[in-house]
């Protein structure tokens, strides 16, 4: 079994003006596209690596052989890191968390606003491309950064949010300006999603 591109879950324009219509379409029908069709180029006569869920074989990289491991490294992490993207953002997005997720976010990061910051500030630090999270590290919550396409999975962390700063994902509307989009971004979570992770990571169905 082949993986296949996920349909993006609102129309390309459906976040705008935090997010263009035109990068959402890039991003999507060609970036994403190309993680899936790179991974799969990847995974050709490895049915038992093919038929694990992304987020498993991730986990278990160490089980990938070492002739393809990187490429599963970029092209997986690059279908699960978007795969998650779309998810957890979604029209009429933004505002805060609610219910548990809310609270424990408070409690780790003294304030929601202080959590943002923290958010912005892995976002800005990665030096080049990659990603700034909010992951479940041994019960508990964590932001952290990744370089190119890694996956939090990689290192036993479940990502609950996460946000592209690769220039793929701003560049057309932003330019150079990585912490404007960081700053528009937030209007586009879909807090429910994430809240929902949140549960599912902690019960383990994650
Ligand atoms: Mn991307």
């Amino acid at each position: 079994m082949a993986f296949t591109l996920p349909a993006l879950p609102y129309p390309t324009n459906a976040l705008e003006p935090s997010i263009d219509a035109l990068t959402m379409e890039i991003h999507h029908d060609r970036h994403h596209k190309a993680y899936v069709d790179n991974l799969n180029k990847a995974l050709e006569g490895q049915a038992a690596l093919q038929s694990k869920a992304i987020e498993q074989l991730l986990r278990d990289i160490k089980q990938v052989p070492d002739n393809i491991r990187q490429a599963v490294i970029n092209n997986g992490g690059g279908h699960a890191n978007h795969t998650m993207f779309w998810e957890i953002m979604g029209p009429g997005g933004g505002g805060k968390p609610t219910g548990p997720l809310a609270d424990e976010i408070s409690k780790t990061f003294n304030g929601f606003a202080a959590f943002q910051a923290q958010v912005k500030q892995a976002g800005l630090g990665r030096f080049g491309s990659g990603w700034a999270w909010l992951v479940l590290a041994g019960g508990k919550l964590q932001v952290v950064s990744t370089l190119n396409q890694d996956s939090p999975y990689l290192n036993g962390q479940v990502p609950l949010l996460g946000v592209d700063v690769w220039e793929h994902a701003y560049y057309l509307k932003y330019q150079n300006k990585r912490g404007d989009y960081l700053d528009a971004w937030w209007n586009t979570v879909n807090w429910n999603a994430v809240g929902q992770r949140y549960s599912q990571a902690k019960a383990g169905n994650l």
